[in-house]
């Protein structure tokens, strides 16, 4: 009978530690401030979902998303309320994440990015039309924002059907390309890489 007593004792504290280190793990791989996945994971990730579309030769894609004229909107109103402004627009893309392999990340700073394997260009073209319509639609006030009065966000689209040689920085960078191509092109837009 007591011996019950014990072993029940040890499975639930055995129980308990098994949840803290979940709870441990996903503090590691969470970003502080936005509570969306962190750069370390993003990493990570990537590299895993990169192979395994590389064994199953899947299409890939990245979207690159950086907040427009966020200095001045931290310079307006100041650096806490950017903090806040970050939170909400992460809330948005963590949101819009629906295939169980998608990930939405921190980057760095104010940008973001997306992570959609076994999606072709013409879906993550979809999904980031729809993030940069989603953004605009909170509608939080950025009187000095180039072009509209509130917080917006450029978008930059890269796809890779996924083989053997193919590096997933290229395709990093294609999307960070595309990116620079929606701000240079006015910004509030999405822009899909294209070769040439
Ligand atoms: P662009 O439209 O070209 O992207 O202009 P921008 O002002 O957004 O770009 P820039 O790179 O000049 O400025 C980025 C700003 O983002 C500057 C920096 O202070 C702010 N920022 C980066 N990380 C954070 C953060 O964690 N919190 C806050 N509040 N601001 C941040
Ligand atoms: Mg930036
Ligand atoms: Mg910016």
């Amino acid at each position: 009978m007591e011996i019950k007593a014990v072993e029940k004792e040890l499975l639930m504290t055995q129980n308990r530690l098994m949840d803290a280190v979940e709870n441990l793990k996903k503090l590691s791989t969470m970003d502080g401030l936005t509570e969306i996945a962190n750069r370390r994971y993003f990493d990570e990730y990537s590299d895993k979902e990169w192979k395994r579309a590389q064994r199953d030769q899947n299409p890939f894609s990245v979207v690159m998303i950086d907040l427009d004229s966020f200095k001045s909107y931290n310079d307006t109103y100041g650096h806490q309320q950017g903090d806040v402004c970050l939170k909400k627009v992460a809330d948005v893309l963590k949101g819009a994440m629906k295939r169980p392999a998608d990930l939405a990340a921190r980057y760095g700073g104010e940008e973001f990015v997306l992570i959609l394997p076994d999606t072709d260009a013409e879906g993550a073209l979809n999904l980031a039309k729809k993030l940069r319509k989603d953004v605009e639609g909170l509608k939080l006030e950025h009187i000095n924002n180039v072009g509209e009065k509130w917080v917006t966000v450029s978008l930059g689209v890269a796809t890779d059907v996924v083989k053997k040689g193919n590096s997933f920085a290229d395709l990093l960078s294609k999307a960070d390309k595309a990116l620079y191509q929606a701000k240079e092109s006015g910004r509030n837009q999405v822009s899909l890489f294209k070769e040439g």
